[in-house]
């Protein structure tokens, strides 16, 4: 979601003139867009600030901003403990940009000298808590669905992959999460306006599309209505959709459910080859968009569909609104309509775990470890508690699981998903499998010079596809990483007289002869593409 936001500022600031530098030190302005979700995000941020304030002591001009989450969450306080901070700017608002810019680098002109940074004033758009109280309004007057639709597409600055958001926000509320409160109110884009960013994306070369969603699946735009039609509620947890979720009864001409969605951006744009989603809702997923996956050749069969626990008190104590036996349902019904290994179409599936939740005791968390072993993720990323001002968690239930234990937990559980990925990734050896290649492999851009980034601001161009073809055209050879439709991450070496970048944003047949947990290693046996 961030990396998307990032790629709508940076088009609508060169859009307006603003040149990307490969590096902060070289930059004006330098902007970091920033993640709330835990802790330890937003002490990376901190510290970059930290070091760049340094800078602005002799360079007052500098323009600094942080956007993002961690905007939204600490406010105007941000700059009262950070004052190099200049500009604010929450997720919601990121449409309003570049006139905060605008001011911000005016100011700093009319001022000029020493005094700058100290007599600016601040430019901070925020959306405070207004955004959840005119939520039902939002759909109509969602400005910021302005910016998806102003995103700037070239053929050229792309590699073949991009992502469109189709849900803004969430409703969810998981007690342990920031992102209700940091991005507002759950909000449907138009199904019109998403077929037709992907039809553009399309034209401009891109032949993968990830679909964008807090909780992706719940997505539901009703046509005609500005706010909630009487009797036809947004699905919430415990009203609409609830047990036996299988077929929205409103679905036709005033509803575009997911599944609606899916299919119209399979059957309406087949140049893209590959379509997935994140992140799916374990609770929300009926069996309409599961046949439309199965149905559907170009859409992945891939989900990520986080857990968060294997156990029912800690996932009452998140507020998950599921049980691990529903969970377990949607499993099991998803394997039923997509898992067809037979025909090298085997269902690949992500997930997310929590350790050290409040009150997490040893048996809580051997369930989590029982679940991980029943699903097999193909990966799942594990994530320690960490408490979040602002949410129910924080407020309401005590952090009483120890650093130590939460570190032990987290460790068994990487140590179990390891096995199970390895296995995975073992079983793939032999086999020929489409790769899409996305560029240049991070071991081969970290041999190659010239590739600065401080990995969080906007100040790097994010131009991955023009970069990779420019090292690469100057190489010989190179080592290359793509993904396949189940999401399993590829490494190969070009071969000898193929000119590598043109093999940036094509899907070619690899065969694997070797597997680590994450990655396969294989080599390139001919071009179908
Ligand atoms: N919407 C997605 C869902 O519900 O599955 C997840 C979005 S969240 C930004 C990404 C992941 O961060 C979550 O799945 C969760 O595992 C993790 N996470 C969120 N808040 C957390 C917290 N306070 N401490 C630790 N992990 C957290
Ligand atoms: Fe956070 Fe829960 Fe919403 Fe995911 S569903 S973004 S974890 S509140």
């Amino acid at each position: 979601m961030n990396e998307l936001d990032s790629e709508l500022v940076s088009g609508q600031l060169s859009a307006l003139g603003y040149r990307f530098v490969a590096s902060a030190h070289e930059a004006d302005v330098v902007l970091y867009n920033t993640c709330s979700v835990r802790e330890n995000a937003e002490q990376k941020v901190r510290s970059r600030l930290g070091e760049i304030a340094q800078r602005k002591r002799s360079e007052p001009a500098l323009v600094v901003g942080v956007l993002g989450c961690m905007a939204e969450r600490d406010g105007p306080d941000l700059i009262r403990r950070m004052p190099v901070v200049d500009i604010l700017c929450g997720p919601s608002e990121l449409d309003r940009l570049p006139a905060l810019l605008d001011n911000a680098v005016r100011t700093r002109a009319s001022l000029g000298g020493e005094d700058a940074g100290a007599r600016s004033a601040k430019q901070t758009a925020l959306q405070g808590s207004a955004s959840r109280r005119t939520a039902t309004l939002a759909a109509a007057a969602d400005r910021l669905e302005l910016l998806d639709l102003s995103r700037a597409i070239s053929p050229t600055d792309h590699n073949g992959s991009a992502y469109v958001r189709i849900t803004r926000g969430c409703n969810k509320f998981c007690t342990y999460c920031v992102v209700p409160n940091t991005r507002g109110a759950e909000v449907h884009r138009p199904p019109d306006h998403i077929v037709d960013e992907c039809r553009r994306l399309a034209d401009a070369g891109v032949i993968e599309v990830t679909l964008l969603g807090q909780t992706v699946n719940h997505y539901r735009f009703e046509h005609g209505a500005a706010v909630t039609l009487r009797g036809v509620t947004q699905p919430q947890k415990g009203r609409a959709y609830r047990g036996g979720h299988r077929r929205d009864p409103y679905r036709g001409e005033r509803v575009t459910t997911f599944a609606d969605l899916l299919k119209r951006i399979h059957d309406e744009v087949p140049a893209i080859r590959r379509l997935r989603f994140v992140t799916s809702y374990p609770r929300d997923f009926g069996d309409d968009a599961l046949e439309v996956m199965r149905d559907s050749p170009r859409i992945c069969r891939y989900l990520h569909v986080p857990a968060q626990s294997g156990s029912d008190t800690v996932l009452q104590r998140m507020n998950r609104g599921y049980s691990v036996g529903e969970y377990l349902d949607f499993i099991d019904r998803a394997r039923a309509f997509l898992d067809e290994p037979e025909i090298g179409r085997p269902l690949l599936i992500a997930g997310d775990m929590i350790v050290g939740f409040p009150g997490e005791s040893d048996e809580d968390f051997d369930a989590s470890v029982r679940l991980l072993e029943r699903v097999r993720y193909k990966n799942c990323f594990i994530f320690k508690y960490s408490p979040r001002p602002g949410t129910a968690a924080y407020t309401r239930l005590p952090d009483d699981v120890p650093d130590a234990v939460k570190r032990e937990r987290n460790t068994r559980l990487l140590a179990a998903q390891q096995t199970i990925s390895d296995e995975i990734a073992r079983a793939q050896i032999g086999n020929t499998l489409d790769v899409f290649v996305g560029g240049l492999s991070v071991r081969e851009r970290k041999q190659r010079p010239g590739r600065a980034s401080d990995g969080v601001g906007l100040t790097v161009g994010g131009r991955p596809a023009q970069d990779d073809a420019d090292q690469i055209t100057r190489a010989s050879t190179a080592q290359m990483t793509g993904r396949t439709d189940g999401d399993l991450i590829v490494l190969f070496d070009t071969p000898d007289g193929r000119e590598p970048g043109d093999l940036i944003g094509r899907i070619l047949p690899v065969q694997i002869h070797q597997a680590s947990t994450l990655t396969l290693f294989g080599a390139l046996v001919g071009d179908r593409a």
